[in-house]
């Protein structure tokens, strides 16, 4: 090696040390920085958090939102074409959805416990059974147009008192008054169900009151719903503007 370039690597080298002691000076000298630079990070890192936490609530609310027990399906708003329904056979040969079996099942049984006798009368229907149903009513405003009904979707239950049974039409508002309603009415959310169409809520469902018809949404929801004493309709477009 010449003598040029090894002058030229010891400057090289001089230059790198200096640089270094200047640069850790410069840090030593910030290694306490001012409160107002502590409290501009601390501000920005909370910014971040706080977006972080709005864009994973957005995200978990619109999962939530979109969870198959949240479904609306009402007159105005027909079932997917394409939705699946994997249902599972429960008590007098009625099928619901699979994942309703248990929570359903699990309230009937506890409201025997309690000495009343419900009745299923209606649960799973298959889009022909809908449009059988629906064709054959003269007040098309008594039954679900196909594809309208939660009844399609395995999530609805009708079920009466068993003392009922015998009437010429067991569904009508005196339902209300038998011992087993008025424990369903009471527990069903218990059991992650709502009653899905209250009496003062007609104007917004479209359906009449129907002191029968249960529809499962989960515990929290059903909780938080018949809590309120708000419709389904109405409890979705609040948790849509949350
Ligand atoms: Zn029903």
């Amino acid at each position: 090696m010449s003598r040029g370039k090894k002058l030229l690597i010891l400057d090289i080298i001089l230059a790198l040390a200096v640089a270094g002691v200047y640069f850790g000076m410069k840090f030593v000298r910030n290694e306490e920085p001012d409160a107002y630079e502590v409290a501009n990070s601390i501000e920005s890192g909370a910014d971040e958090v706080r977006e972080v936490d709005s864009a994973a609530a957005k995200e978990l609310k619109a999962k939530e939102l979109g969870a198959w027990y949240l479904i609306l399906v009402n007159p105005d708003k027909a079932m997917p074409d394409d939705m699946e329904v994997k249902t599972a056979g429960t008590e007098s040969g009625y099928e619901v959805d699979a994942r309703v079996k248990e929570p359903l099942e699990e309230m009937l049984k506890d409201c025997r416990d309690a000495g009343h006798s419900p009745q299923i009368i209606s649960a799973f229907r298959t889009r022909a059974t809908q449009k059988f149903l629906y064709d054959r009513t003269a007040n098309k405003n008594d039954t679900a147009k196909p594809g309208h009904s939660e009844h399609e979707c395995g999530l609805a239950i009708d079920i009466i008192d068993s003392s009922s049974a015998g009437w010429a039409d067991p569904l009508i508002d005196k339902q209300e008054e038998l011992p087993a309603q008025k424990w369903l009415m009471e527990n069903c959310q218990n059991y992650g169900f709502i009653l899905r169409y209250p009496k003062d809520k007609e104007d917004v469902t479209q359906i009449i009151y129907e002191p029968w018809h249960y529809r499962y949404v989960g515990k929290e929801h059903a909780a938080k719903i018949m809590e309120s004493g708000v419709c389904l309709e109405e409890y979705l477009e609040e948790l849509k503007g949350e």
